[in-house]
């Protein structure tokens, strides 16, 4: 309901374990598919003499939309629990899964890690969870899925759960803060009713294991950062920039400033939803006015921040890194180009000052000629062009990026410390 706190909600593990599937499956549980969909496709089904349709047509739906490499409308993707509205922040699948969790299009504030009874812990099992650890989520639920597949043995699900543990101790994800359910995403058990099938597990069905995540801390005291995604000329108003504010709060009246165009006015108008409002604050998407700037003043990739404490402009700045995929190896020099919030800039890996073992977060090596897939590594780099980014310890909002290249996420990475350009 409307007055529910909100979650985002990121559904991580490897291909084929059952992330789309169990999408569907909750989405299904919890009524979130309007009922004349249902109804329209038990008519169909019942023509055809199919059993079992409602819950395959939710699967062949999102297969289909798929198939059509169409971005299902992740505002569709949400349902409800008791407490919480929940929103699946990616389409399972989509290719830039990866890329939309780390540059914020999608910040989640829990996830949800698949992993199939029959398959265990494989490659990209290991890769969401250490980018999950990266980008700060704090609570992972582990849905032991396929649980049908292995017969509902207690001894297998015992295995996974110890496998899983053992890469969350690698990641030092506090296993206290991980909770482990069987469920077959396909047949429906312990997703929203405890199941006869495991008897031997008294835990939490997964609706209530949902339910029972902590409220997302709200982005407090930070001050303004809205990056711009797009820049309009509104005739009767003039130019428009737009974009979603990921912390602080804008007031008509502000002045502001926009980094690194490096322009600045007060703010006239705020619009949020076709009307005009005096406030917007974390979350709100909004189009607004500032007097006196021209369209061709500011850019997508600018940062809006108060003009006495304006957003970051960076010359150089140390991140740390973990390389998801690279056909080779990442050396100094290595000029890829970084996603961060709207801003994509292409940039040099400078020098790559040390490697950490993700075991430990000790330091593994110091200054290593390169690194390659799997590694973490505090790595120096250099914008080609201005970017705006802030310490992710000081606003974490903005202080994540993703480094593509070859149309591939080949890593994600989050700011540590910024040598400011002056
Ligand atoms: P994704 O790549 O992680 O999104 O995986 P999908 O949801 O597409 O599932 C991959 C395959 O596993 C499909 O054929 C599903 O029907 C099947 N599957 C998913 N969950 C279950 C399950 O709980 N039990 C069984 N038997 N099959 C499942």
């Amino acid at each position: 309901s409307a007055d529910q706190p909100h979650q985002n909600l990121a559904i991580i593990g490897h291909v084929d374990h059952g992330k789309s599937t169990l999408v569907g499956r909750l989405l299904y549980e919890t009524g979130s598919i309007p009922e004349h969909v249902i109804e329209q496709h038990r008519e169909e089904a019942e023509e055809k003499g199919k059993g079992g349709f409602e819950f395959a047509y939710v699967m062949d739906n999102l297969a289909e939309e798929r198939e059509r490499g169409v971005t299902i409308d992740i505002a569709h993707q949400e349902f409800s629990t008791d407490d919480y509205d929940f929103t699946i922040v990616d389409t399972p699948g989509h290719r830039d899964f990866v890329k939309n969790m780390i540059t914020g299009a999608s910040q989640a504030d829990h996830a949800v890690l698949v992993v199939a009874a029959d398959d265990g812990v494989a490659p990209q099992t290991q890769e969401h969870v250490f980018l999950a650890r990266t980008l700060g989520i704090e609570e992972l639920i582990v849905a032991v899925n396929k649980m049908d597949v292995v017969e509902y043995e207690e001894s297998t699900y015992d295995e996974v759960v110890e496998e899983v543990t053992q890469l969350l101790g690698q990641v030092q994800f506090n296993t206290e803060d991980a909770s482990f359910i069987p469920v077959s995403a396909f047949e429906g058990d312990n997703v929203s009713e405890a199941s006869d099938n495991t008897g031997w597990y008294d835990g939490d069905v997964l609706l209530e294991a949902l339910n029972g995540l902590p409220e997302p801390e709200p982005p407090t005291d930070a001050p303004l950062r809205l990056p711009i995604q797009d820049v309009y000329t509104i005739s009767g108003i003039g130019t428009v920039p737009v974009g979603r504010i990921e912390t602080g709060v804008m007031n008509t009246g502000d002045s502001v400033s926009f980094q690194p165009s490096d322009v600045g006015g007060e703010v006239k108008t705020i619009e949020m939803h076709h009307e005009e409002v005096p406030e917007a604050g974390p979350g709100d998407n909004v189009g607004f006015n500032v007097r006196g700037i021209g369209k061709d003043d500011i850019r997508r990739g600018d940062v809006v921040g108060p003009a006495d404490d304006p957003p970051t402009v960076v010359d150089t700045f140390q991140a740390q890194i973990v390389v998801m995929q690279h056909p080779s190896v990442i050396t100094a020099g290595y000029t890829p180009v970084f996603h961060a919030h709207t801003a994509q800039v292409a940039g040099t890996i400078e020098s790559i000052d040390r490697k950490i073992d993700p075991s430990s977060g000790e330091v593994a090596d110091d200054e290593p000629d390169y690194i390659q897939s799997g590694d973490a590594a505090v790595v120096t780099i250099r914008p080609q062009k201005p970017l705006s980014l802030e310490p992710s310890s000081d606003i974490p909002e903005l202080g994540s990026f993703a480094i593509r290249d070859m149309g591939q996420t080949i890593a994600a990475g989050k700011v540590l410390e910024i040598d400011e350009r002056e």
